[in-house]
């Protein structure tokens, strides 16, 4: 069949292009994936491996920036704590050091 020589066709391209082949599979077309300069890609579909891996990468980033906000927030509220004397304010700040402590545990998860 024509689609499977081009298939055969640009797996080839891929490596005499000097493409890594890869032991595991592109999930849509179950061609062998290549890696390129640290890139993953499907010699048929393009670089969808990539993209797929980049946005995994922008979340971890997102969550792990998440992370450090809340540390800074949490270090600035008991430094606050430190110094507050009004029994009021006391008591809201322990209420949102409580608070961003819940949401720096849901973030881990
Ligand atoms: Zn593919």
């Amino acid at each position: 069949m024509a689609e499977n020589e081009d298939k055969i066709k640009k797996i080839t391209e891929a490596l005499l292009a000097g493409g890594k082949m890869l032991g595991v599979h592109c999930g849509k077309c179950k061609s062998p994936l290549f890696e390129f300069e640290g890139k993953v890609v499907c010699p048929l579909c393009g670089e969808l491996e990539q993209d797929r891996q980049l946005k995994e990468k922008a979340k971890e980033d997102v969550l792990s920036r998440v992370d450090r906000v809340l540390h800074s927030k949490l270090e600035s509220l008991v430094e606050k704590l430190e110094k507050e004397e009004d029994p009021t304010k006391t008591l809201q700040l322990i209420e949102a050091i409580r608070t961003t402590l819940q949401a720096l545990e849901r973030a881990k998860k």
